[in-house]
């Protein structure tokens, strides 16, 4: 049992070693080959159990393997103001979406360790900071998005985020993003019309228990997927 067992390319699998992660835990080892054959992906899996590097890793596999220049330089739409070339709406080839602030500077912070050298931009929004800030950093390039659902609403309203081309989206801990009440932005986020639909996107969905509420959250969001218990 090895990192090396499915190959992720050399800028991640280099990143990998420099983390000293030696082993993969039980979720890794199980939902990495799902994830890098391109199936949708239910997980019941509790913090701790590493499930943040189990979508991480695949996931930067495939966005930097979809094509280190194209795909990375297509996702900015760009304008013409004042004669000054300005930044104005990103449009990440992944989302991944978490419960709390406290998450999602977690996944991030991990992100951006496996992204070193990648030319994969991580960033991270989420409420109760200053989202100017936020909206700044955004503007540098964001392949890789992190984050809460109420703020990605906010964003995307104020027209800072596309999500056209949007292929990997990852809900992280699913079951307290509902038990917060997040469900309508949610919903709003994967259901509008920008997004890719399921089946032309790849979805995966971790939770630390499977209740009727994330049973027709899968439902709804994953195409043919498969069911992953550690
Ligand atoms: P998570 O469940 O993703 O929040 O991960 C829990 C902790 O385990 C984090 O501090 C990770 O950095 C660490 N971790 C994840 N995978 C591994 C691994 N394969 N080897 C060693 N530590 C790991």
């Amino acid at each position: 049992e090895s990192f090396h067992d499915v190959d992720m390319g050399e800028i991640i699998m280099g990143n990998i070693n420099l983390s000293r992660y030696t082993r993969p835990t039980p979720v890794q080892k199980y939902a990495i080959p799902i994830i890098k054959a391109k199936r949708d992906l239910m997980a019941c899996a509790q913090t701790g159990s590493g499930k943040t590097a189990a979508f991480l890793l695949p996931v930067l596999s495939q966005i930097y393997g979809d094509g280190p220049g194209e795909a990375l330089q297509a996702t900015k739409a760009s304008a013409q103001e004042n004669g000054k070339y300005v930044r104005r709406k990103q449009f990440p080839l992944s989302l991944v979406l978490a419960p709390t602030r406290e998450l999602a500077l977690q996944i991030y912070d991990e992100a951006r360790k496996f992204a070193y050298r990648s030319r994969v931009r991580p960033c991270v929004v989420y409420g109760g900071a200053d989202i100017g800030q936020q909206i700044r950093d955004l503007e540098r390039g964001c392949h890789l998005l992190v984050a809460t659902p109420g703020r990605l609403v906010d964003m995307m309203e104020r027209g800072k985020i596309g999500m056209d081309y949007c292929k990997y989206l990852v809900l992280d801990e699913a079951d307290r993003m509902l038990d917060m009440g997040f469900e309508p932005q949610i919903r709003r986020i994967v259901e509008q019309d920008t997004m890719p639909p399921k089946g032309a996107r790849q979805t995966m969905m971790f939770s630390a228990t499977f209740p009727k509420e994330i049973q027709i959250l899968a439902r709804d969001f994953l195409e043919e997927y498969i069911f992953l218990a550690v």
